[in-house]
């Protein structure tokens, strides 16, 4: 990147972010992003021209309102410099201009969209749509891909949402879930949908494992923990003595497969039966894991 170049990424990102805090809070409050204009949230009066300036307004404001002095939120520091990230990543990897505004639309929208599905369990409709429409700029030249992706992504979790339904009597998705995926397939296309949904269903344990852990001690079902603990210990095994040469006869190896086999199916039915029974099933957002296997995507 030249020097001017660089420049005017680095401006451009650190307005987008500053345009983001706006896009994530307002999305919140479910709130116009055009109306009202930029104000103070404790005292309301609409902020001087010069307090919109990224960081540097901060920074001349000490971190407090212009008119009141009530402190203004680190939120929009890290907003802003998230946005310079977006660009600078997205400026870098791409040379197409296309792909790199495309790729800010995306994650961003991602972020915005994991941001209030953690915080509030929504996911806005038209930030998903939006990030279809970067999908399929982003895949402008395998087209036929994208759009395959987008429907298959979203009949994946319609179909979900009618067998759980159907089959275990419970809502297993939202309506937003749909949209979300359909958004998700046109970004990595048809042909990698089912590689990034695996990625996100891993991310996805992360944020679903200490809770399920934490309910399975709290309730003091132990015989799932027993698995989970024998599970775990068994993969360890495996991934330790992976090149050791008394593999040679394979016995032990195969014999090992079976056993995590076994056990993995042990825990997937006890954590249906937990679903099952349980009344109020404990909320987990797909959206955070679904962006973080986006941006592996576009890594
Ligand atoms: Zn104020």
């Amino acid at each position: 990147m030249s020097g001017f170049w660089l420049f005017l990424v680095c401006l451009m990102g650190l307005c987008w972010g500053s345009f983001l805090s706006v896009l994530v809070m307002r999305t919140l409050k479910e709130e116009s992003i055009l109306y009202p204009q930029s104000h103070c949230t404790s005292c309301n009066k609409p902020l001087l021209w010069w307090h919109k300036i990224p960081i540097i307004s901060f920074l001349i404001l000490k971190g407090k309102c212009y008119f009141c002095n009530a402190p203004i939120s680190i939120q929009y520091i890290i907003f802003e410099i998230t946005g310079l990230v977006i660009w600078l990543f997205s400026f870098n990897k791409y040379v197409s201009i296309y792909d790199a505004l495309a790729v800010v639309i995306i994650l961003s929208m991602f972020l915005s969209i994991s941001y209030s599905d953690i915080k509030d369990k929504k996911i806005s409709t038209y930030q998903t749509i939006i990030i279809a429409f970067a999908g399929l700029l982003f895949n402008r030249f395998d087209l036929m891909n994208s759009i395959l992706g987008g429907i298959v992504g979203a009949g994946l979790v319609y179909l979900f949402i009618y067998l759980g339904l159907k089959l275990l009597k419970k809502e297993t998705f939202g309506e937003g879930d749909i949209y979300l995926l359909g958004a998700f397939g046109a970004v990595v296309g048809f042909n990698k949908l089912f590689l990034f949904l695996i990625y996100a269903l891993f991310a996805e344990l992360f944020f679903v494992l200490p809770k399920y852990i934490s309910n399975l001690i709290k309730t003091g079902n132990e015989k799932t923990l027993k698995y989970l603990i024998y599970f775990s210990l068994a993969c360890l095994f495996l991934y330790v003595f992976r090149n050791m040469s008394f593999w040679g006869s394979n016995l032990i190896f195969i014999g090992c497969l079976i056993y995590i086999l076994y056990l993995a199916c042990q825990i997937v039915q006890d954590l249906f039966y937990a679903i099952k029974t349980q009344e109020n099933q404990s909320y987990c957002p797909i959206a955070p894991a679904l962006a973080l296997a986006c941006l592996f995507f576009l890594m």
